[in-house]
């Protein structure tokens, strides 16, 4: 695996190898790696010629400085799977390079999106992603980008991203790997104790019996019910338990049966703020 901490130098190597025919496929990671990373970097390995990956926990995607402040850093650990997952080049920059002194942030037209969800909780989340995920993409200009399910969301404003400014990337977006108790594997874990790892599980198990009792109709009590069983499980606070249209994310209060639908939760645990989803139909 080669390391570069430029992204000229980066951009250089990565144009010769295009040139050469090769196809690049691209994983963006904040680092500490879990086997949810790893999973795109072998998806990665299937479709591309040369897997390029990077890690970089960007400043302006944190609308709460102690998370980022917070944010679990395990290198050396990473570097190690990377290299172990095949992994052919790694992107390491700093701050200054991504945000050069002269970097004007760019505001991006994201739409009803950007209203809802972590939109709404987050404010300025995902201007923040748009402009580390601009700047890598200007960078790497990849044929393939993937992204991880686990973020939804974050799925659908990037594939908008792309329409606006990198329509020769294709998002291809794998499925989220779990624990086996069912919790959505993320880095934020890592600050979770054991017993909140167990606690944490009444997630996906709220999820699924929204999946399981989804019928038409109705579903804002649905999603109360959900609400009040993580709370009772051990969760302080949940900004949200959603039923959402699978693409658009407006929530649906009444389902015709038919509309493709998603499920999305944001809780926190110990102060730790996870998030999680299910497709529904
Ligand atoms: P992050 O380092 O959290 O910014 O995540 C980097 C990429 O890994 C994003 O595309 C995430 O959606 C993806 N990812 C994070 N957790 C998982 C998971 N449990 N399963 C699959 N992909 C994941």
């Amino acid at each position: 695996m080669i390391l570069f901490r430029k992204g000229d130098e980066l951009k250089k190597y990565l144009i010769a190898k295009t040139g050469q025919g090769l196809n690049i496929g691209f994983v963006p990671t904040m680092g500490a790696l879990h086997e949810g990373h790893l999973s795109l970097i072998r998806a990665a390995k299937e479709r591309s010629d040369l897997v390029v990956s990077s890690i970089f926990v960007n400043p302006t995607q944190f609308n709460d400085q102690q998370d980022y402040l917070h944010y679990p850093k395990t290198i050396d650990q990473d570097i190690l799977a990377l290299e172990k997952s095949a992994c052919d080049i790694l992107f390491m920059p700093d701050v200054k390079e991504i945000y050069p002194d002269n970097y004007l942030p760019l505001s991006y037209d994201l739409g009803f999106l950007e209203t809802v969800l972590e939109g709404k909780f987050r404010p300025g989340h995902f201007q923040g992603v748009c402009q580390v995920v601009d700047r890598m993409l200007e960078i790497v200009t990849p044929g393939l980008l993937f992204l991880g399910q686990k973020d939804y969301q974050q799925c659908m404003v990037i594939e908008r991203l792309i329409q606006l400014k990198h329509p020769s990337t294709r998002l291809l977006i794998v499925p989220t790997m779990r624990e086996k108790n069912g919790l959505a594997m993320s880095s934020r874990n890592l600050r979770l104790s054991t017993t909140d790892r167990v606690k944490a599980e009444a997630i996906y198990k709220g999820l699924m019996k929204i999946k399981a009792q989804l019928q038409q109709g109705t579903l804002q009590q649905l999603c109360e019910e959900v609400s009040n069983d993580l709370l009772d499980a051990g969760f302080e606070k949940v900004d949200y338990i959603s039923i959402s249209h699978a693409t658009t994310l407006a929530p649906v209060n009444e389902w015709d049966g038919k509309t493709p639908l998603v499920a999305l939760a944001a809780a926190f645990i110990s102060g730790v703020r996870l998030i999680d989803n299910i497709p529904l139909t």
